[in-house]
C-alpha cells in the first residue's frame, strides 16, 4: 500500500498519491464515434470516493461535467424496476452476459429480447419502457430519476446529445431490428431520443460517488435521505453490474477487482462495494474494450490495497451475546429486604439476562439462536437487552421468530427491553416482532427483572394491612423491646404520598429519614441536565433518606413514590430525644442500619464485578 503523507485523511493523502501515480498512465483513445465526445482532454482525471454515509473524498478534476453515458444504464434499469417489477422487465430485457462489445448488434433471439440491460441493446429496450404521457414527460421522469439519485438537479449536455442522435446510426440500427422483432414497441426514434439524452446527462466525480453509494447505501440517496429504489432492485442491479457491467471485460475485472461496476465511453467508472461505499472515476482515455485505461488501473489498485474484491471475506461471525448472566448473580436494583434477598440468590438463577450487541444475520443469528435454545431449558424468565443492537435482517427475524415460538412451548417467558438501540429500521423490525409474538417490552432491563423478581418472589401475595403496621416486622427496628417499639411507635409520623409525588429532593436539607411501610419508591439521580438515572428501587420495610441524616448534609437523590405509599418518618430531633432518654433503643437501631449497609455494599460489589 503507498505510504500515508500526514494530512487532513490518510484516505485523502492516498487518493493524492495514486492519482499523481496513475496520471502519468499513457494509453488508450477517446472516444471519437460520437464527434463531441473527441473533444474531450485525454488529461482529464479525476477520482471521487463515497462512503454510505455521504462522506464524499475527491481529487484531480472531480468539479468538471461530463456525460455519464452507459453508466446510466443500471440506474435507467433500477428506476424501471422500481415502476414495473421484475417480471415485466425479465419478458423485456434478459440478465444474461453477452461476451461481446458493447454496441454489438446481437439478440438473444430466442426468449426474443436483449440480452442484458448493460449493453446499447438492453439500455435501449428499457428507455423503451419509461412511463409518461407524452415524450417530454418521458424525458422529465428520466431526469428526475437521475436526479435522485445524484441529490441534486441533472442537466442535459445539449452538444453531445446532438452530436451523438446525428451520427448514432448503430444505435438506430438495434433499435429498428428491435422493432422488426417487436421487442420494442414505440416509436424507434422517440426512444433513442430519450436515450441519447440519458447519455448525454452531465454528471461529475462526485455525482457519480453519490449516485453509487445509494446503490451501496441500500437504495437510499445518503445526502437527501430519499429512497430511490428498494433493496430488492438495488440487488437486481449490482447483480447485472457485477457480470455485465464491464462488457467483454466483466470476467477479467470481476477476478482482479472484485466489485459491481459500470463504465462508459465518456471514460467514467463507478464501483459499488455493498454496504461500504462506491468509487467514480473519469479518465477519457479508452482501452480497446471502451473502459477508461487509468479507471481500470485506479479500481484495481484501490481494490487490491484496501482489501475491497467482494470476495474477499474473512470468516468471521460475530457473536452477538456480549454478555449473559442471571438475576442471582445481578439483580435488579430494587433494594430488597435480607429474606427476599435470600430468596433471590437461589431463585433469580430462573431470570436470564442477556445482552445484545452488533448485527444479527444469519450466520450470527444462528449462532444466537442455538445458545439461547440451551438456555431456556435452564430458566423461567429470559430478559434481552437490546441497548447495543445495530441491526437485524430477514433471515435473523425468522430465526427470532422460530426462537419464540420454541421458548413459548417450552414455558419460558421472553421479555425484549431496551428495543430502541439501533436504527429507527431495527427498533421497528424488534418491535414488530414483538408485537406478533405477544413479547413483553420494557423500557429499562432493570424494570424487566424487577418484574421477573417480584414473579419469582410472588411479591403479590404478600399480605399488608398497614393500619397494624408492627414495627417489630421492620428489620431495623428488631431486637427492641416491645416498650421501646411503643416509644417509637409514639414519635414516628405516618405519611402517605400518591404515584409520582416527590418525597425527597437533592440538595433540601435533610431533617428526616423514613421508614417504608408500604409501596414502592424510586431512588433517582441526576446524571446531566434534565436527565434522571433510577439508581434503586426501595420496597416495604426497607428505610431511605438516612444518609443526609446521618451526614447532616443536604438530600444526595430524589426519592419518587412509584405508586401510592405510606411511610414513617423519623427525625433527627426525635433521634436525639431516644438518644437521652435511652441509649440502647439508638444502638440497636444503628447496628441494625450497619448491618444493611453492609449487605447493600456486598450486593453492590457482586454487579460490579459482574460489569467488568
Ligand atoms: N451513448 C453511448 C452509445 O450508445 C453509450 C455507450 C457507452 O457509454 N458505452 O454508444
Amino acid at each position: 500500500m503507498a505510504n500515508y503523507k500526514t494530512g487532513a485523511s490518510p484516505f485523502q493523502d492516498y487518493l493524492t498519491e495514486i492519482h499523481a501515480e496513475l496520471r502519468g498512465m499513457t494509453g488508450g483513445a477517446v472516444a471519437d464515434y460520437i464527434p463531441e465526445l473527441a473533444k474531450a482532454a485525454p488529461e482529464s482525471f479525476a477520482i471521487s470516493f463515497s462512503t454510505i454515509d455521504g462522506q464524499v473524498y475527491s481529487v484531480g478534476d472531480s468539479g468538471s461535467a461530463f456525460s455519464i453515458q452507459s453508466v446510466s444504464k443500471p440506474f435507467a434499469y433500477g428506476g424501471a424496476l422500481m415502476r414495473l417489477g421484475e417480471a415485466a422487465l425479465l419478458r423485456a430485457v434478459g440478465v444474461e452476459p453477452t461476451g461481446e462489445a458493447f454496441n454489438s448488434i446481437v439478440l438473444d433471439e430466442r426468449n426474443n429480447r436483449p440480452f442484458n440491460p448493460m449493453v446499447n441493446a438492453g439500455a435501449i429496450a428499457v428507455a423503451a419502457l419509461q412511463d409518461g404521457a407524452t415524450p417530454a414527460a418521458r424525458i422529465a421522469a428520466m431526469q428526475a430519476l437521475f436526479s435522485d439519485f445524484a441529490g441534486r438537479a441533472l442537466g442535459i449536455d445539449e452538444a453531445v446529445y446532438r452530436s451523438e442522435a446525428e451520427t448514432g446510426h448503430r444505435n438506430r440500427a438495434i433499435a429498428y431490428l428491435m422493432l422488426n422483432s417487436g421487442m420494442i414497441a414505440r416509436d424507434p426514434e422517440e426512444v433513442l431520443d430519450l436515450y441519447f439524452r440519458q447519455c448525454a446527462l452531465l454528471v461529475t466525480t462526485e455525482d457519480l460517488a453519490v449516485m453509487g453509494a445509494t446503490l451501496a447505501n441500500n437504495g437510499v440517496n445518503p445526502r437527501t435521505g430519499k429512497r430511490v429504489l428498494g433493496s430488492a432492485e438495488v440487488r437486481d442491479v449490482l447483480t447485472l453490474m457485477m457480470s455485465c457491467g464491464m462488457y467483454d471485460y466483466a470476467g477479467e475485472w470481476s477476478y482482479d477487482v472484485g466489485l459491481p461496476a459500470k463504465s462508459g465511453v465518456s471514460g467514467a467508472v463507478l464501483a459499488v462495494l455493498p454496504g461500504q461505499l462506491s468509487i467514480a472515476i473519469w479518465s477519457p482515455p479508452l482501452d480497446p474494450i471502451g473502459n477508461s485505461v487509468r479507471g481500470v488501473a485506479a479500481c484495481s489498485r484501490i481494490s487490491r490495497d484496501f482489501g475491497l474484491h467482494l470476495f474477499m471475506n474473512a470468516a468471521t461471525v460475530e457473536d452477538v451475546i456480549r454478555r449473559e448472566t442471571r438475576a442471582s448473580r445481578q439483580p435488579s436494583l430494587r433494594i430488597r429486604n435480607p429474606r427476599e434477598r435470600d430468596l433471590l440468590a437461589q431463585e433469580g438463577e430462573k431470570i436470564a439476562l442477556v445482552e445484545l450487541q452488533g448485527a444479527l444475520y444469519f450466520a450470527s443469528a444462528e449462532r444466537m439462536i442455538r445458545r439461547l435454545g440451551r438456555l431456556i431449558a435452564e430458566v423461567r424468565y429470559l430478559v434481552l437487552d437490546f441497548r447495543r443492537l445495530n441491526s437485524i435482517d430477514g433471515a435473523a427475524l425468522r430465526f427470532f421468530d422460530d426462537f419464540l415460538t420454541r421458548s413459548r412451548a417450552a414455558g419460558v417467558e421472553i421479555a425484549f427491553a431496551e428495543i430502541g438501540g439501533g436504527t429507527a429500521d431495527t427498533a421497528g423490525l424488534i418491535s414488530g416482532l414483538a408485537r406478533d409474538r405477544g413479547v413483553r417490552v420494557f423500557g429499562a432491563v432493570d424494570t424487566a427483572l424487577e418484574t421477573y423478581e417480584d414473579m419469582v418472589l410472588d411479591l403479590a401475595r404478600e399480605p399488608y394491612d398497614h393500619t397494624n403496621f408492627a414495627l417489630d416486622t421492620i428489620r431495623l427496628f428488631q431486637g427492641l423491646e416491645p416498650a421501646q417499639l411503643r416509644r417509637i411507635e409514639q414519635l414516628i409520623q405516618p405519611m402517605q404520598f400518591e404515584a409520582g409525588a416527590h418525597i425527597l429532593r437533592t440538595g433540601e436539607d435533610g431533617r428526616m429519614f423514613f421508614v417504608l411501610a408500604r409501596g414502592s419508591v424510586s431512588v433517582m439521580v441526576e446524571t446531566g441536565q434534565d436527565e434522571r438515572l433510577r439508581v434503586g428501587c426501595i420496597g416495604p420495610g426497607q428505610f431511605f433518606g438516612e444518609m443526609a441524616v446521618l451526614e447532616g448534609g443536604p438530600r444526595s437523590a430524589d426519592v419518587i413514590a412509584d405508586e401510592r405509599v405510606v411511610c414513617y418518618g423519623l427525625t433527627v430531633a426525635h433521634l436525639d430525644d431516644l438518644a437521652a432518654e435511652d441509649p440502647h433503643i439508638l444502638s440497636t437501631i444503628f447496628a441494625n442500619m450497619a448491618r444493611e449497609f453492609a449487605s447493600r455494599i456486598r450486593a453492590g460489589n457482586r454487579v460490579i464485578s459482574q460489569l467488568q
